[in-house]
C-alpha cells in the first residue's frame, strides 16, 4: 500500500496513535505535516521524535504547534501545509483526550474539554483542508473515533459522545465532499496500549484480554495499519465507513 508522492497532516502525532500513523504513513512514501498542542512539555521532544522517524524513512517532515479548539492556529497549520509541501492529500484527525467521570461528578469544564479538541478539533481541521481538498478533486480525510463512540461507556459520557459526534461528522463530510473525489472515514479503536490507556487498572485489562476474541489489548501499529488502507487508493471506494478495529471485543 504506497502512499507516493502524498502529503499528510496528523494531528497528536507526538506519542501513542498519531506517532505510529505518521511513521507508518512516512514508510508507505508519504511527507508529513505533525500538527501539536502548543502547551504540554511532553508535545515538543514528542514531535521532534515522530519528525526525527518520518526523516529517517526518507520523507519530508514539518512539525507545527498547533492546539486544534484554535481554529487560527488550525488556518495557520494548514496554511503552512501548504506552503512547504504544495498540496495536503491526507488529514488525519487523530488530536483527542479523554477526562473520564461519572455524569454526577462531571463538570462543565470536564465535558466542555472533551468536545473541543475530539469533535470540534476535526470540524476545524476539516474546514481548513476543505477548500485545497477540493480544488485539488482529492482527498482522504480519517477520523479516529472509538468503539465507546458506538456503544457508549459508563463513566466516559463526555468522550463516548464526542465520538459518535465524530461518527456523524464522518458520515456528513463524505455526503458533502464524496462529488470532490474526496473520502471521508472513521476508525474506531478498542482499548489500545498508549498513555491514554496506561491507568487502566489490572483487573479491567484482564476483563479486556478475556472478552476479545483475539485476546490481547491493541497496539498503535494496528491502528496505523488500517489508516495506511483507509489513506491508500485501495480504499478509493470507500467512504463514510467505520472501521473498528478492536480485536473483536465489542462482537
Ligand atoms: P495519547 O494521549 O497518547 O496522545 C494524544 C495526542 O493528542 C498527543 O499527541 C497530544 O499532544 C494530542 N493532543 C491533545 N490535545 C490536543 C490539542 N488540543 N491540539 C492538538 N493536539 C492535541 O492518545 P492516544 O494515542 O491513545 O489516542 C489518539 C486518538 O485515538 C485519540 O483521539 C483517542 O481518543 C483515540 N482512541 C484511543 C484509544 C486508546 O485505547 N488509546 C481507543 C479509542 C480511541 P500532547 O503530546 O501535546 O499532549
Amino acid at each position: 500500500m504506497s502512499l507516493d508522492g502524498r502529503v499528510a497532516l496528523v494531528t497528536g502525532a507526538s506519542r501513542g496513535i498519531g506517532k505510529a500513523i505518521a511513521l507508518r504513513f512516512a514508510e508507505a512514501g508519504a511527507d508529513l505535516a505533525c500538527a501539536d498542542v502548543v502547551y504540554g512539555s511532553a508535545s515538543e521532544p514528542g514531535r521532534d521524535a515522530t519528525a526525527e522517524g518520518v526523516r529517517s524513512a526518507g520523507r519530508k517532515a514539518l512539525c507545527i504547534p498547533c492546539d486544534v479548539v484554535q481554529y487560527e492556529q488550525v488556518k495557520a497549520a494548514v496554511e503552512g501545509t501548504l506552503r512547504e509541501f504544495g498540496r495536503v492529500d491526507i488529514l488525519v484527525n487523530n488530536a483527542g483526550i479523554a477526562r473520564d467521570r461519572l455524569i454526577l461528578r462531571m463538570t462543565d469544564d470536564d465535558w466542555e474539554q472533551v468536545m473541543h479538541v475530539n469533535l470540534k478539533g476535526a470540524y476545524h481541521l476539516i474546514k481548513a483542508v476543505a477548500r485545497p481538498m477540493m480544488k485539488a478533486r482529492y482527498g482522504r480525510i480519517i477520523n479516529i473515533a472509538s468503539v465507546v463512540g458506538i456503544s457508549g461507556q459508563a463513566g466516559q459520557a463526555n468522550y463516548a459522545a464526542s465520538k459518535a459526534g465524530l461518527i456523524g461528522l464522518t458520515r456528513s463530510v463524505a455526503k458533502e465532499f464524496g462529488g470532490r473525489g474526496i473520502t471521508c472515514n472513521a476508525i474506531a479503536p478498542g482499548y489500545i496500549e498508549t498513555d491514554m490507556t496506561e491507568d487502566l487498572s489490572e483487573e479491567m485489562r484482564n476483563q479486556i484480554v478475556q472478552n476479545a476474541p483475539l485476546q490481547r489489548l491493541g497496539h498503535t501499529d494496528d491502528v496505523a495499519g488500517a489508516a495506511l488502507f483507509l489513506a491508500g487508493d485501495d480504499a478509493s471506494y470507500i467512504t463514510g465507513q467505520v472501521l473498528v478495529v478492536d480485536g473483536g471485543l465489542t462482537l
